[in-house]
């Protein structure tokens, strides 16, 4: 695996590769890499030439200071994680790569109603430095395919009309790729590795209510009542629920109740400790 710091070293090398015909897949990450991130390679490394990942902790993009600052770092393991999955190039910018005129001056992008619900609305500005560092990376690379995680639902959907905003859809072919889960269910995440052990037992409680409310969104139970469930089996644990909610998949509106001719997705957030963790499920 070749490692690049800089743009212009990056672009050099995949200008070369693109004229030889290779196509590019591109795997954007924030590192403290896991069998998650990698599952992503593996996709990218049955569909294209040359497999990109990059890792960069993007500071526009944490609207709370302390969870940047706690945001894990595991370079030396993540190289080797790279390297056993055959990942072909690394790029691995400073903050100034990227932002050379501070994260401030980079060009905003906008959601509309995406920015606002769900993380959006927990997190504050969060979307918008996705946007601006995702385009970056994306005018670097020149990927012809992009994988993201489904983990990841409404950054899903936020990329997917960055590049449409872009002009760039039609280019890049946009890889939603399934959610890897832990044995008892809970999604791989960087952030698991800051629960502690009892902390960790209980997280695959998410998972378990994704479950109930897919299980009872053919039942005709009201989703208030399962949500409601939701709720106090979490608070139950001490686990602090942010939301428990259910929306239309394709665009995020929130919906009240279950539909039978809607592609619903259940989306879930909550605090452990001071980990935030979240998860989502395809209803239908
Ligand atoms: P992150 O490093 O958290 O920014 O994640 C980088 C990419 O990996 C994003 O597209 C995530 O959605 C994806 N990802 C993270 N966790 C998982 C997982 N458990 N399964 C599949 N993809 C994931």
């Amino acid at each position: 695996m070749i490692v690049f710091k800089t743009n212009s070293e990056l672009r050099n090398y995949l200008r070369f590769q693109k004229n030889e015909g290779r196509t590019i897949g591109f795997i954007p990450t924030m590192g403290a890499l896991h069998k998650g991130h990698i599952s992503l390679i593996d996709n990218a490394k049955s569909q294209t030439h040359l497999t990109v990942c990059s890792i960069f902790v993007n500071p526009a993009q944490f609207n709370d200071k302390q969870d940047f600052d706690k945001y894990p770092s595991t370079i030396s393991e993540d190289i080797l994680l790279l390297e056993a999955a055959s990942c072909d190039v690394l790029f691995l910018p400073s903050v100034s790569e990227i932002y050379p005129d501070g994260s401030e001056n980079a060009r905003e992008y906008h959601f509309g109603h995406l920015e606002n619900v769900f993380e959006g609305a927990q997190r504050p500005g969060h979307f918008n430095g996705v946007g601006k560092v995702v385009a970056i990376l994306l005018e670097m690379v020149q990927p012809d395919y992009l994988y993201m995680g489904s983990k990841d639902f409404q950054q899903c959907l936020v990329v997917k009309d960055l590049c449409r905003q872009m002009g760039l859809s039609e280019k890049i072919k946009f890889v939603a790729c399934p959610t890897q889960r832990e044995a008892d269910g809970l999604a791989m995440s960087s952030r698991n590795r800051r629960l502690n052990e009892s902390q960790r037992a209980i997280a695959g409680l998410l998972y378990q209510c994704l479950v109930s409310i897919q299980s009872k969104s053919t039942q005709n139970t009201p989703f208030s009542i399962v949500a409601k469930e939701c709720n106090d089996l979490l608070l139950a644990k001490n686990i602090l629920p942010e939301y428990v909610s259910l929306a239309e998949a394709e665009t995020l509106m929130p919906l009240e109740d279950f539909y039978n001719n809607k592609k619903m997705v259940a989306l879930i957030a909550v605090k452990i400790g001071n980990v935030r963790l979240i998860d989502n499920m395809i209803l239908n």
